[in-house]
C-alpha cells in the first residue's frame, strides 16, 4: 500500500477546497512553521511540505530563529502568530532546544490554528469524538487501513507505541470505530510479550522508532500492517517491521519509504484548509 495512492486523492480535495475558498472570500490559506536552531535532518522534510503546499495553493512561510531563542521570545511570538489573521496554520518543528519547555510551547498554540493537533484542546476532543484537528500521521494510517475496505468492527488491532503524536490517537480513533485495540509499548517489548501481540493482530499499526523490531514471521497471516516507523540510518530510511519477511504474510503492507510519510504531508494540508475554515466559521458568527 504507497502513501500516493491515497495522498494523491486527498490533495486533489484541498486544492478543490482552497480554490473554492478563493473566490468565495478572495483569501488562500498560509502555513506558517517556526524552526528553532538549526536541523540539517528536517530539511528533506521542508522541502516536501512546501512543494505539496505550493502544489494545492497554499502559502508556505518558514520563520528560522536561533537556537539560542529564549522561551519567553518564542512564546511571544506564538501569541503574534495566534492573533495573526493572515496566518492560518501554525507548525512547530521539533525537537526544540533543551532550555525550552516543548509542552509548554506548544500549549500555547492557538487550537484553530493547530494544524499538528497536539494541543490539549484538538487532542480532547479527539478524545471525545468531537471534531477538531487531528495529528496527521493519526489520520493517514487510518486511512490507510480504510483504504483496504476492511470492516474494523471488533477487529483486533495491535499498536507498538504510544506516543500523543501517533499510537494514542490512533488508539482513539480505531475505537471510535469499535476496533478492538491493545497498546503495545518498550515496557511490552522488555517483558517479552511483543510477539504475542503481533501474532494475533488481524491489523498491526507499528510506530516505535526501532528497526526491525517487528520480525516479519510474527506476523498473523492476511493481515494488515501499517509501518509508520522512520529512522535514519546511514544514508537510508528504515522502517519497524522486517519488511522482507513480513510482506510474504500480510495482505497488505506500508513500505518505507513511501507509506504512512507521504500522506501525513497530504492530511497536514487537508488541516491547514480545514483551520481556515473553522476561522472563516467564525469570523462570520461574530
Ligand atoms: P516516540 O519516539 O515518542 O515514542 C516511541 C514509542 O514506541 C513509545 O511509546 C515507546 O514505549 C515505544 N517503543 C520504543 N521502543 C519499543 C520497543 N522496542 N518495543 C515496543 N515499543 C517500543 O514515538 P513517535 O514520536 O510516535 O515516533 C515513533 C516512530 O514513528 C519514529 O520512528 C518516528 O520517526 C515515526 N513517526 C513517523 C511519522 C510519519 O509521518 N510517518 C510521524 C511521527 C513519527
Amino acid at each position: 500500500m504507497y502513501g500516493r495512492m491515497v495522498g494523491d486523492k486527498i490533495l486533489e480535495e484541498v486544492a478543490k477546497g482552497v480554490q473554492e475558498i478563493k473566490e468565495k472570500y478572495g483569501k488562500s490559506p498560509l502555513l506558517m512553521t517556526l524552526e528553532v536552531g538549526d536541523n540539517p535532518a528536517s530539511r528533506v522534510y521542508l522541502s516536501s511540505q512546501r512543494k505539496t503546499a505550493e502544489e494545492v495553493g497554499i502559502n508556505y512561510e518558514t520563520i528560522q530563529l536561533s537556537a539560542a531563542t529564549s522561551q519567553e521570545r518564542l512564546l511571544n511570538m506564538i501569541r503574534d502568530i495566534n492573533k495573526d489573521p493572515y496566518i492560518n496554520g501554525l507548525i512547530l518543528h521539533l525537537p526544540l532546544p533543551k532550555h525550552i519547555n516543548t509542552k509548554i510551547v506548544q500549549w500555547s498554540i492557538e487550537q484553530k490554528k493547530d494544524v499538528e493537533g497536539v494541543t490539549p484542546m484538538n487532542l480532547g476532543q479527539l478524545f471525545l469524538g468531537m471534531p477538531g484537528l487531528i495529528p496527521c500521521t493519526a489520520q493517514s494510517i487510518v486511512a490507510l487501513i480504510k483504504s483496504t475496505g476492511v470492516d474494523l468492527k471488533g477487529r483486533e488491532v495491535t499498536i507498538i507505541g504510544n506516543s500523543d503524536i501517533v499510537g494514542k490517537p490512533v488508539a482513539l480513533l480505531l475505537m471510535q470505530e469499535e476496533a478492538t485495540v491493545t497498546v503495545c509499548q518498550l515496557t511490552t517489548y522488555e517483558r517479552g510479550f511483543l510477539k504475542e501481540h503481533v501474532q494475533r493482530a488481524e491489523i498491526l499499526i507499528v510506530a516505535a522508532g526501532h528497526p526491525g523490531l517487528v520480525k516479519g514471521e510474527w506476523i498473523k497471516d492476511g493481515a494488515i500492517v501499517i509501518d509508520a516507523g522512520i529512522t535514519a540510518v546511514e544514508d537510508k530510511i528504515l522502517g519497524d517491521v522486517q519488511f522482507e519477511e513480513a510482506v510474504k504474510k500480510a495482505d497488505y503492507i506500508t513500505p518505507v519509504p513511501g507509506g504512512v510519510g507521504i500522506l501525513t504531508v497530504a492530511y497536514l494540508m487537508k488541516n491547514t484548509l480545514e483551520a481556515l475554515k473553522w476561522q472563516l466559521r467564525d469570523n462570520e458568527e461574530d
